[in-house]
């Protein structure tokens, strides 16, 4: 698809172009081979550990099979990386899970300022509004009164509903007025915004769970999604920040916005590997079109071509 396509564009400059150099060089499969591709892995963000394990492994298939030929290996390598991605046993982990019929679904977003998160909700509820749902937006992140204002935007731009108190409102009161509605109404979906506040992580950690319980009291099963957006640009402090909000919340899936403007790719794999959270959502742009569910054969074959 022409989008998605676009949207990894830098990534496959860079992470696939240089692993399609590596293999235009290729004679044969020597430790020299396995150097280079690690460092090509490593520097597209894959993590250390996904580098060493994909060489690893492929060292020794490529002896088994006693492979020679160019494209062997780079077969070989494409399957290594979706494999990583498709961790066995989690297969089902990997799309957007929603509430039983006639119910309201709800997901809730977390992420600090500035790596995507409203700009995700508006393009979800663009989506959602664009499949004849009928949607609604949360603006709890109520600490600071820009980030109301630009929800409030993308719900007019989009046409969804929303609901929002003054900044400073606590937050669990913007959720239950919205989650009221939502099952009063009858919204297919409720989207919720959420201040990411790492500073004080207790703080947040009370914030998070009281915003969950008042959901939980009207609708048991929700929220069906806890979805934490990660900036791709910043490679591994998106993975240094899941991991601190992994501690203050339980997650369900990533949001990894702004894949568009990185070269390095390879931290979707990073993400998967070492948090074992599936990527569920991936930010091309920032148009209200720019958003795709992830696929890890899609994204990787993307990568090569
Ligand atoms: P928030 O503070 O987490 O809610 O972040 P915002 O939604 O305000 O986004 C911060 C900036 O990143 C804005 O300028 C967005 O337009 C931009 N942005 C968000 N997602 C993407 C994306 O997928 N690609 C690109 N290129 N920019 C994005």
């Amino acid at each position: 698809e022409q989008r998605y396509d676009q949207g990894l564009k830098k990534s496959r400059q860079g992470f696939g172009a240089k692993i399609n150099a590596l293999l235009a060089n290729f004679r044969h499969v020597d430790e020299d081979f396995f150097d280079d591709l690690e460092e090509t892995l490593i520097e597209a963000d894959v993590g250390f550990d996904v580098a060493v394990k994909i060489s690893d492994e492929l060292r020794d298939e490529v002896k088994l099979r006693n492979a020679k030929a160019k494209k062997e290996v780079s077969d070989a390598i494409v399957e290594k990386l979706v494999d990583i991605y498709e961790e066995e046993g989690h297969e089902e982990d990997n799309s957007l899970h929603f509430a039983t019929a006639g119910q309201p679904t709800v997901f809730l977003f977390v992420g600090v300022n500035g790596v995507g998160k409203t700009t995700t909700i508006g393009k979800l509820a663009h989506k959602y509004q664009q499949e004849g749902k009928k949607v609604l937006l949360a603006a709890c992140d109520t600490f600071r009164a820009g980030a109301i204002e630009q929800l409030n935007e993308w719900a007019k731009s989009v046409n969804v509903d929303i609901v929002k108190k003054p900044a400073q409102s606590d937050p669990a009161a913007v959720v239950f007025d919205a989650v009221k509605k939502a099952k009063t109404e009858n919204y297919d979906i409720l989207l919720v915004d959420t201040a990411g506040r790492l500073q004080n992580k207790v703080n947040l950690m009370n914030e998070l769970a009281k915003i969950k319980r008042v959901i939980q009291r009207e609708l048991p099963e929700s929220p069906q999604e806890v979805l934490l957006a990660l900036d791709a640009t910043t490679g591994q402090n998106a993975l240094t920040q899941a991991k601190q909000f992994k501690d203050v919340t339980e997650v369900s899936g990533i949001v990894l916005t702004k894949l568009d403007g990185t070269a390095r790719g390879g931290i979707v794999l990073a993400i998967r590997n070492e948090l074992h959270l599936p990527v569920k959502l991936v930010g091309l742009g920032e148009q209200m079109d720019d958003l795709r569910t992830f696929d890890a054969e899609k994204f990787v074959y993307g990568l090569f071509k």
